[in-house]
Parts: C-alpha cells; structure tokens; sequence
C-alpha cells in the first residue's frame, strides 16, 4: 500500500490521557486548509493508493466534509478516517462521510465498557458514541480497524476489549503499545503501564482474535515486548504513507517514526529480530529502563513474517 496520510488538526472533541498529539493542551488548531490543499493538487495523480486522514479529530473540522469532496475530486481511489467515531453515532452524518469516499475506519476503542473508555477520554458519552458508530458504518458496508492503545487504565480488560472489538464486527483489531509523547508525556506515571503487566493481557487479547479467525495487529511493541507473538507486528514494509504534518512532510511515516520515537540499546544487536523491531519508545527506555526487554536469540519455527 502506498498512501497519503494527512493530520486534518490539532483539537479534539475528547481528551485522552494518553494523547500523543497533545490535543487536550491545545487551545486553537494550527492546521491551515489552503496547506492540505496544496500537498492533495501536489501528490495528485501519481498512484497513491487511499488517503490516510486523522488528527486530533478529523470530523470536528468545520470543512472536513469539504476536504473529502476535494480528495475525491482530485481522483484518490479511497480515504481512511482515524477516528473516535463519536459524530458517528448519528447515522445521517455516517451516511455522509460514507458516501463522500471514506472506506474504512479506524476507530479508537480504548475500554471494554463506559466507565473505562470515558475515563480514558474525558468525554462522557463517547463509549456509546464510539460503539454506535463503529455499528453504523458496519450497516452502511465500511470496514472498520478498531484501534486500542494499552494504558494503565484498560490493560487488565484487554481480552474483553478485543472481545468487544470482534462482536461489533471489525475487520481488523489493532492493539498498539502507548507512544509516551505529548499528554500521554505529561502523564507518563499515571498511563504508562509496565510491560511486564502487559504481557499476559495482551498474550491472551491475541489469542482470543485468533480463535475467532479475526485478522489481528500489534502497533509499536518492540518485538520481545510481547515474545511469542512477533508474527502479529505489522509490517510497514509493505505500508508506506508520506505524512503532512502541520507543515512538515515526512516521506516515510514509520521510518521516521523508528528513527526519532524509538531507540535500541546494545542488547539489540544480537537480536534475530533487530532487521524488523523498531525498538522501545525512547521516553519509557530513559525512565523504566530496559530490564524488562531480553533479545530473541533464535527465531520461533511457528513464527512467520509479520503481516502486512
Ligand atoms: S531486543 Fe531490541 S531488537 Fe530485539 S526485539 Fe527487543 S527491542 Fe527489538
């Protein structure tokens, strides 16, 4: 896949501890429309594949169904919307954004229930809002990735919240490690769970979505965060998006993200996965350290390449 990906904003209509965009801190959006116009007429025509949207929250933006009009407009084959799904809810709005070009959601789900998810966000309400609007766009034929980040208030319900995931009928379930940047920096000792923790709620999320046979992903764990599972780590090999970022473009989106988020130590050099692993986000290796983090010497016979 080759793709755009676009931060539409800065603000959010919730706020989550955790956010890596710092949203809940910003007082104004600084993304300027007439810049996303330029970098969708820039890129126009040259075989991308989807246009990747996201922010803060793409659907507050007061001409976002406009800029969908636009990337339609300008021949884009399908746009993805990483969202809360909370304007969702309302049926006539998700039949808008379907019929504008928006094939799949990406949906955050961060609780199995309203008490944890409205917690993690800030926003009473938005659990319900979250659920009925990854519903609607299922009913209207979208596909949904459901997008669940493992904080300290929601680890220890990780299975139920895949479970959640697959019964509202997502298509891919997505379970990313805390990128421990922006609010979620600010917060870190309250949202930064230890993988040590995590591990045995992550190991059985996933073998959950195995049994089902729903297609699974794990999203920035360093490889022996989660041993025995490495199959699951996507490949972003196989994924490449050029970013705009406020004004910053970033030609390969992960490959940035490996080489300024993530860091390796010495250890890693003798690891059968350092070709792949992006590493530990740099944040939790300078203040938890890396005892928690043991290389893979010899690769597993069950473990295939990671997916795409
Ligand atoms: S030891 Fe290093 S390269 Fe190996 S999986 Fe862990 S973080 Fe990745």
């Amino acid at each position: 896949m080759k793709g755009l990906s676009i931060h539409l904003t800065d603000v959010c209509n919730s706020k989550c501890t955790f956010c890596i965009v710092d949203s809940p801190y910003m007082k104004q959006d600084t993304v300027m429309r007439r810049r996303i116009s330029r970098f969708l007429h820039e890129h126009a025509g040259q075989d991308y594949e989807a246009v990747n949207l996201h922010g803060g929250e793409a659907t507050i933006r007061k001409d976002f169904l406009e800029i969908l009009d636009e990337i339609r407009e300008l021949g884009y084959p399908t746009v993805f919307l990483q969202t809360n799904a909370r304007k969702l809810a309302r049926m006539a709005y998700a039949e808008t954004v379907v019929g504008k070009g928006v094939s799949l959601f990406i949906v955050s789900l961060h609780g199995a229930t309203a008490a944890t998810q409205d917690g993690i966000s800030l926003a009473p309400g938005s659990f319900d809002q979250a659920v009925q609007g990854i519903r609607n766009v299922k009913q209207l034929g979208a596909s949904v990735r459901t997008n669940s980040v493992v904080c300290k208030d929601n680890y220890t319900e990780l299975p139920e919240i895949v479970d959640l995931c697959m019964d509202l009928g997502a298509d891919v379930v997505n379970i990313s490690a805390l990128h421990t940047s922006g609010t979620a920096l600010r917060n870190f000792w309250d949202v930064t769970p230890r993988y040590d923790d995590i591990r045995p709620y992550v190991a059985e999320a996933c073998d959950r979505a195995v049994a089902r046979g729903v297609a699974l992903r794990l999203e920035g764990f360093p490889y022996c965060g989660v041993p025995g599972y490495e199959r699951f780590q996507i490949d972003w090999e196989d994924n490449k998006f050029k970013m705009l970022y406020r004004s910053f473009v970033m030609d390969d989106y992960e490959g940035h993200m490996d080489d300024f988020t993530r860091v390796k130590d010495a250890r890693c050099g003798g690891c059968v996965f350092t070709d792949v692993c992006g590493g530990v986000y740099k944040e939790y290796a300078e203040m938890i350290g890396w005892d928690e983090f043991h290389p893979v010497t010899q690769r597993p016979a069950d473990n295939p390449a990671p997916v795409s």
